[in-house]
């Protein structure tokens, strides 16, 4: 009995291991022995069950010259599919995402209106039925939902917690209520960790082992991935990059601590700013889009701003030596000329700056609403445990 049981184990995790490493890179059966430390026959089997069940695809690469051509698998659009429920301050958002990242169907969900928790889940469950009515995905093909809110969230037992501003939904236990009335697993997951695990699967952290993401949005926060697993320390306040001090006579944050990085490099204190000088903008775009323009006063506003993130980034570094920073959020717009003095002030001060170079790059994925990376911690789950 033990021994089947081991089996099974053993052949559903190589099962993932195999189905991870074609999501990150379409390979052959050979580059996928090698990547994987399996057998080329061990190899060969799975591949071959995970294209009989539609999970992968195997193709011919067309290359010139003659001999023999390799053929690369890769993940089938229709392979499987998670809802990604996103819910911010403002709203949120549903959508149905596919494995392969290229099948995405989501609408908003407006909650402006809504009076208590209760009241939230009845709207957007209401939004997932209609979605799900409306698109022909087959339901068996849907493994789970990943949910995101702002942190701080308890992601192993599935509640909000106590996110500023955020009241209606405090100390709300989402994940089992979710999975009762939408009778599939439910994973939670804070907005700005949920967006780092989507870069380590389809965006900048893909080909890297040591990365750290940085969110900044309305409020700032992120993520650190070592050794290409998430750090999430003891209680899951492991990243919560927003709240490292970078003035210790600054200004006392609703956290309860003093000059967190929050307070100066939000997008809107630089808006007001601007307004306040008589040079009204309509958002950051604006302010980098006018700074590359080579406007003085947008300029210094952006210089500024990467001053701030520069010295929270050069902490991360001295803490952690990611191989690259990835700023994800509203600041990604015109982001040529922040990108550029976030990383002069970050080779300055960095104590390896002799030694190795650590890239700050903007992210290049494609916001969608936060569907996609809330989709991704449910991909993240299935991927990683060995049996579900
Ligand atoms: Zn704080």
């Amino acid at each position: 009995m033990t021994s089947h049981v081991d089996a099974s184990f053993s052949k559903e995790h190589n099962r993932k291991l195999i189905l991870r490493h074609i999501l990150n890179t379409p390979a052959s059966r050979i580059q996928l022995a090698a990547l994987t430390g399996l057998t080329r026959a061990g190899t060969g089997v799975i591949v071959d069950s995970l294209i009989k069940d539609g999970f992968v695809t195997e193709e011919i690469v067309k290359r010139p010259g003659k001999g023999r051509l390799p053929r690369a698998l890769s993940i089938r659009d229709d392979a499987l599919f998670a809802l990604g429920i996103n819910i911010t301050r403002s709203g949120g958002a549903v959508g149905i995402c596919g494995l392969s990242e290229k099948t995405v169907t989501q609408r908003s969900v407006p909650l402006s209106g809504v009076a208590n928790a209760r009241q939230g889940i009845e709207v957007l469950c209401r939004a997932v039925k209609a979605m799900l009515d409306a698109d022909p995905v087959p339901r068996e093909k849907i493994i789970g939902a990943g949910v995101t809110s702002p942190g701080p969230v308890d992601s192993s037992g599935g509640i909000i917690l106590t996110p500023p501003d955020f009241a209606i939904w405090e100390n709300f236990p989402i994940k089992s209520i979710l999975e009762s009335r939408l009778d599939m697993p439910v994973y939670l997951e804070n907005n700005a960790i949920a967006r780092t695990i989507e870069e380590q699967y389809y965006g900048l952290g893909k080909d890297c082992e040591n990365f750290v993401c940085l969110v900044v949005d309305n409020g700032i926060g992120g993520g650190v991935v070592i050794r290409n697993e998430l750090v999430k320390g003891t209680g899951g306040f492991g990243s919560e990059l927003g709240h490292l001090t970078i003035d210790i006579r600054g200004e006392r944050c609703y956290c309860g601590n003093i000059g967190c990085l929050e307070l100066y490099a939000n997008p809107k204190n630089f808006s007001a700013e601007a307004r306040r000088a008589g040079r009204p903008v309509s958002g950051w775009d604006e302010i980098a889009l006018r700074a590359s323009e080579g406007d003085p006063f947008f300029t210094e506003l952006v210089e500024r701003m990467a001053s701030y993130l520069a010295c929270a980034c050069t902490n991360l570094i001295n803490l952690f030596e990611p191989q690259r920073i990835i700023l994800s959020g509203e600041l990604n717009t015109h982001s040529g000329l922040l990108i550029r003095h976030i990383q002069a002030r970050v080779d300055r001060y960095r104590i390896n700056r002799n030694i190795r170079q650590v890239e700050i790059l903007p992210s290049k994925l494609i916001r969608r609403h936060g569907v996609m990376a809330a989709a991704t911690v449910l991909f993240s789950r299935y991927l990683t445990s060995p049996i579900q």
